[in-house]
């Protein structure tokens, strides 16, 4: 048994838990696939947004160019110089301030600074810069970008860079980095999610808030170089300033520029911020500003911490520090959907450990019962022999006697003869029950249903037995009803179950030997069998009906027996619509009823 145990421990429980346990670890592992591919998308989402914005600046990039182009189609370059912001402004909406840098006298020649309010600001703002008098941190985008001013990578020093620019000049221009207000380094959002990232490193580390996009101290004519054209961006009093300068091949000598007004910008930025209908009811696309607040966003009327997107991208030096980020309309979904999946998966496991655990007391208390079954035919058989070889003993030994003429006396030849008739009766009805317990086993056990008169087979049998019972010394009393108790049944099945609750009557007597047969009539027919004998120990009432059990095993009482008389009774009972049942009597002793419904009940 303790083996059956461990081979299931080994075979089915560990198994089944390692099982479990893998299925968590998957269903965890795949929220986290699922995690990633939500943040591939959506990344992608915010990439191709900035890569529209960015192609949009580089656009109206060149539709400068094309505008001075045009402008000085119909005047000289000195002319349309002196004039620059107002044509400029006239013709290109997009302009703040048009302005033009001689080269080679590192002059501003435009705007004029008594023109108007802007036109001073921007003067008083850039002059310096713009006649190369000043180094500024700025984030520059030009077509051609001379060697000693590559952009630095993240690890280059802002001093290095400076130093590169003394260099590339043999000449000292002033570093003015106390004038820089803004030097960027940190983004201006921190996005949830960091969908570039091996899963790996993003469970050790924090998603990184440090941008890509770096400044860099510079001076205008190094930003011009030999290009003809570029961007470049820089703060000023915590303001993105944005400026576009283009060359014509008219007078290389001559840098035209514009301040772009972000305000028509921002409005023109809006348009592009729009998202993909099966998105829009999952995320909010937004462009984000260096000081993290929305210029734009795919849903109006959402609120978010604009901070703290899931995944966002940098625009880039067109606009630093400027992101498209993607916020999640309900956060907490994701969430709840693993939670779901995670407790529907622990529901599975649970219900299926229960289900293995419920299966194994099954199959062990089967096989419990099974292994008591087994033990119970092995003392059946050693009953079943013992009771045999009792009984043809004595008929060996009284026939023998009689027949060898040494028992002259008729009175005792015929006590002989009756204790020989008694003990084959008693072979008969051990035999009987053996077969018809086998028949009933295999479920071939016949009746022959018949309308039968209980009274006479209660009266038939009693009076059959009562010889016997009274030559042993008991007092026996039959009290059965005057008229005629019918009932449909096998006649000859009753009178077995009669026998064999009279037999038990007689082998559990012990000393009192008293036994009474009463036949009640009413709605059911109902056969007493009483005696005032052993009884039935406490606890064994119902199992006294199992098959082989035996409440007086044989070597505790000496009483021979097979187990079987009572499954019989009651099998045959209960194949008649009727039972068979015990119940102890006061005073001692037991009763045992045998109920049939009675004919003429049945029939109504
Ligand atoms: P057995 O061949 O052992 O008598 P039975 O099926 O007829 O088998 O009875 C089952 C058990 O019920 C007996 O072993 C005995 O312990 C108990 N039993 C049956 N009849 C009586 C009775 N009249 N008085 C006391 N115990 C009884």
């Amino acid at each position: 048994m303790r083996k059956v145990a461990l081979v299931f421990v080994l075979a089915v429980i560990v198994p089944a838990l390692v099982l479990a346990s893998l299925a968590l670890r998957s269903l965890r592992d795949q929220q986290f696939v699922l995690e990633r591919q939500q943040a591939l998308l959506y990344q992608g989402t915010a990439d191709a947004l900035a890569k529209e914005v960015d192609a949009y600046i580089a656009e109206r990039q060149r539709e400068f160019g094309l505008q001075v182009e045009t402008l000085l189609a119909s005047s000289t370059p000195a002319d349309l110089a002196a004039s620059f912001d107002n044509q400029l402004r006239h013709t290109w909406s997009m302009a703040e301030v048009g302005f033009a840098v001689s080269l080679p006298g590192s002059c501003v020649l435009a705007p004029s600074v008594y023109s108007r309010p802007e036109a001073k600001d921007f003067r008083l703002q850039n002059d310096r810069f713009l006649c190369n008098q000043e180094v500024v941190e700025v984030y520059w985008q030009n077509s051609l970008v001379p060697n000693a001013l590559q952009k630095p990578t993240n690890s280059d020093s802002n001093a290095q860079v400076a130093q590169q620019i003394v260099i590339a000049n043999n000449q000292e221009p002033k570093l003015d980095l106390a004038k820089d207000q803004n030097i960027k380094g940190k983004r201006a959002v921190t996005p949830q999610q960091q969908a570039y990232v091996a899963p790996q490193q993003l469970q050790q580390t924090e998603p990184s808030d440090n941008s890509k996009v770096a400044s860099a101290p510079a001076e205008f004519r190094q930003l011009v170089g030999d290009s003809n054209e570029g961007r470049i961006a820089r703060f000023l009093q915590d303001r993105l300033s944005l400026l576009l300068w283009y060359r014509s091949p008219r007078d290389p000598q001559l840098v035209f520029g514009a301040q772009l007004d972000l305000d028509s910008l921002k409005q023109a930025l809006r348009a592009l911020v729009k998202l993909d209908p099966t998105l829009q009811h999952e995320i909010c696309a937004a462009l984000i500003d260096d000081r993290a607040q929305p210029v734009a966003i795919s849903n109006p009327g959402f609120h978010s911490n604009w901070k703290r997107p899931f995944v966002a991208t940098e625009i880039g030096e067109a606009l630093p520090h400027w992101e498209t980020a993607i916020y999640l309309l309900d956060p907490g979904r994701l969430q709840r959907s693993a939670q779901t999946a995670r407790f529907t998966l622990g529901l599975l496991v649970a219900v299926l450990v229960a289900a293995i655990g419920i299966g194994s007391w099954l199959i062990v208390t089967d096989l419990r019962r099974q292994l008591a079954v087994a033990r119970q035919k092995t003392d059946f058989v050693s009953n079943v022999s013992h009771e045999l070889k009792t009984p043809l003993t004595s008929i060996r030994m009284f026939s023998e006697l009689l027949a060898e003429g040494r028992v002259t006396e008729p009175g005792r030849q015929r006590q002989f003869l009756q204790i020989i008739t008694a003990e084959t009766a008693r072979l008969g009805r051990l035999i009987n029950n053996v077969l018809d317990f086998a028949r009933m086993d295999r479920g071939e056990k016949k009746y022959t249903i018949a309308s039968c008169n209980l009274t006479e087979v209660v009266r038939e049998v009693v009076e059959t037995y009562r010889p016997h019972l009274e030559n042993n010394g008991f007092q026996v009393k039959l009290d059965v009803p005057s008229q005629d108790v019918m009932v449909k049944a096998d006649c000859d099945a009753l009178s077995q179950v009669i026998v064999n609750l009279l037999s038990n009557a007689e082998k559990y007597s012990g000393d009192k030997k008293e036994v009474s047969v009463h036949l009640e009539n009413g709605e059911c027919a109902r056969v007493h069998v009483l005696d005032r004998g052993l009884g039935v120990p406490h606890g064994c009432e119902q199992r006294i009906f199992q098959q082989f059990y035996r409440a007086h095993d044989s070597l505790g009482s000496g009483i021979q027996g097979s187990g079987l008389g009572l499954t019989l009774a009651r099998q045959i009972a209960r194949a008649h619509g009727g039972d068979v049942t015990y119940e102890s009597r006061d005073g001692g002793g037991s009763c045992f009823t045998l109920t049939i419904p009675c004919q003429n009940n049945r029939s109504a």
